[in-house]
């Protein structure tokens, strides 16, 4: 298959081609939406091909495997973003080598991450996680319960609260994945009233994020259009 054999580079400008012209459609700036590169089952040669053309910002799901490719690729000075489920037990290789938590969904999980980032990092920015739909997702705290966790989650001394992530339940048609980032973005608005610094809608990956960007995506998290088919498994 042609996309199986095409090249970082071309994949690369594909995505990047697919975001211009979906911020044109939109009425918005390119800048104004960071692609990040979900480069969880790849490897971590994959991740330097792509960093070594301009990419600068990468995905991680699984701790481990995350951790072996931060510290294989060190001296590149990556934006690192953790976008998996966040167990309590785990948080803090998180807090010391993340730049970003995209999946905050609970206090106890915040309140720990606050804790132990360390004093010579800036604060971790992060994202609460909102379940849209009752089966959409295992992850995330619900539109009723978001208000309390960010009122809480703000408080906390060595996080930077940034915005909300959703990760929808596939849809066919633009207009259903249009439906569920609507509802996102509206909940944003929302927290802005009380939150005005919040700036980051994180939504999208490689089969909705033109849907994600018409309804103001800051964040889009690509993995199969940015590196090709996973890996069945890094061991
Ligand atoms: C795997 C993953 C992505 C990327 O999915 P693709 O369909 O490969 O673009 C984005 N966000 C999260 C939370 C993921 O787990």
């Amino acid at each position: 298959m042609s996309t199986a054999a095409a090249s970082p580079a071309a994949r690369l400008a594909s995505v990047r081609a697919r975001i211009a012209a979906a911020a044109a459609q939109a009425g918005r700036a390119t800048e104004s939406i960071t692609l990040i590169g979900v480069s969880k089952l790849q490897t971590a040669a994959a991740v330097a091909a792509l960093a070594d053309i301009g990419q600068r910002d990468f995905g991680e799901n699984y701790l481990q495997e995350a951790i072996d490719k931060i510290e294989a690729l060190r001296d590149r000075a990556l934006t690192w973003h953790f976008i998996g489920q966040l167990q309590t037990n785990k948080t803090r290789p998180v807090a010391e080598n993340f730049d970003w938590v995209h999946t905050v969904d609970r206090l106890k999980i915040a309140t720990r991450l606050s804790e132990q980032r360390p004093f010579h990092a800036p604060p971790l920015s992060v994202c609460v996680q909102v379940k849209l739909g009752d089966e959409a997702t295992k992850g995330g705290v619900s539109p009723a319960e978001l208000p309390a966790l960010l009122d809480a989650i703000a408080m906390l001394p060595r996080l930077q609260l940034r915005g909300l992530m959703a990760l929808p339940p596939p849809e066919s048609t633009a207009l259903r994945q249009r439906h569920w980032f609507a509802e996102l973005r509206r909940l944003l608005e929302e927290a802005r009233q009380r939150h005005p610094t919040l700036d980051t809608l994180s939504m999208g990956m490689s089969n909705d994020l033109e849907a994600a960007i018409l309804e103001g995506a800051t964040q889009i998290r690509i993995g199969t259009a940015l590196f090709g088919e996973r890996l069945q498994s890094m061991a």
